[in-house]
């Protein structure tokens, strides 16, 4: 029998969830980071802020930015990094890639961008000593393999952080819902003129792993010490896991 998964709240066979996830970042790319800031009234970037601050990397170190887009982070990476450390921007997507590539070029940071599935990484095993998702991980078809790929890469002592979005306090849901369910698909309409990727998305937050499940899948692929921050009131939770 064909196996299902998730794609927002429909279920759609396990083969075809790749497909319609890059049709959405296809699409969404050329307006992603305007609408990133929009969406969440620039809270986005105090949230990516806070993933890097819990990083604790150090000049000279090597970090791998999973499903990394628009290069956000691997920005701020490479300016914690320095010059002798080691940044690489990933994604599956070449629209979403290619303008992360030139966004590090415009900030003057000089790092390889790799298209590559986060379920097969091509990197060796422990080399870095930080992998980070943002806001990735709920748009891959076998989040248990990504998550084994991303401990494998990492160094003894390395650390894995994942940033996305949450179970967000209970008494703010119905607020949260009508949001995300009636008012993000309309901006998507209004400004990126596509309404469906943004209900995709609105979606995808609804069927992905609360705090504490997210935890367990970690755990579950080989990270220790694992634990998480709310923030917003957990509408976002960044998790933190080590390979020890
Ligand atoms: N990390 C960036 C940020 O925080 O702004 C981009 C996040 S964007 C919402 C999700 C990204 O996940 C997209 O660029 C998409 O192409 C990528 N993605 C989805 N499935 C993937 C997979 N299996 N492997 C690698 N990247 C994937």
């Amino acid at each position: 029998m064909t196996k299902t998964t998730d794609f927002g709240f429909e279920k759609v066979p396990e083969d075809e969830k790749a497909r319609r996830v890059a049709g959405v970042f296809d699409s969404v790319a050329a307006r992603y980071d305007v609408m990133n800031d929009l969406m969440s009234a620039g809270l986005h970037r105090v949230w990516k802020r806070f993933t890097i601050a819990q990083s604790g990397l150090r000049p000279g170190q090597r970090v791998l930015d999973v499903a990394g887009g628009t290069a956000d982070l691997a920005i701020q990476f490479a300016r914690r990094v320095g010059p002798h450390g080691e940044v690489m921007l990933t994604d599956i997507n070449p629209a979403m890639l290619v303008r992360g590539r030139d966004r590090m070029l415009d900030a003057g940071v000089v790092a390889p961008a790799v298209q590559c599935d986060a379920e097969r990484l091509p990197f060796p095993d422990a080399y870095f000593d930080c992998v980070s998702v943002a806001f990735g991980l709920r748009n891959m078809t076998h989040k248990d393999r990504a998550l084994s790929e991303m401990h494998r890469v990492l160094r003894a002592g390395g650390r894995l952080l994942v940033l996305e979005f949450s179970r967000v306090w209970q008494p703010l849901r119905p607020l949260y819902d009508a949001y995300s369910l009636k008012v993000l698909p309309l901006l998507g309409k209004l400004v990126a003129k596509d309404s469906d990727s943004y209900r995709y998305l609105a979606e995808s937050i609804r069927v992905h792993p609360d705090q504490e499940q997210l935890k367990g899948l970690m755990e579950q692929a080989g990270l220790e010490r694992v634990e998480y921050f709310n923030l917003s009131a957990g509408v976002v939770a960044l998790h933190r896991g080590y390979r020890l």
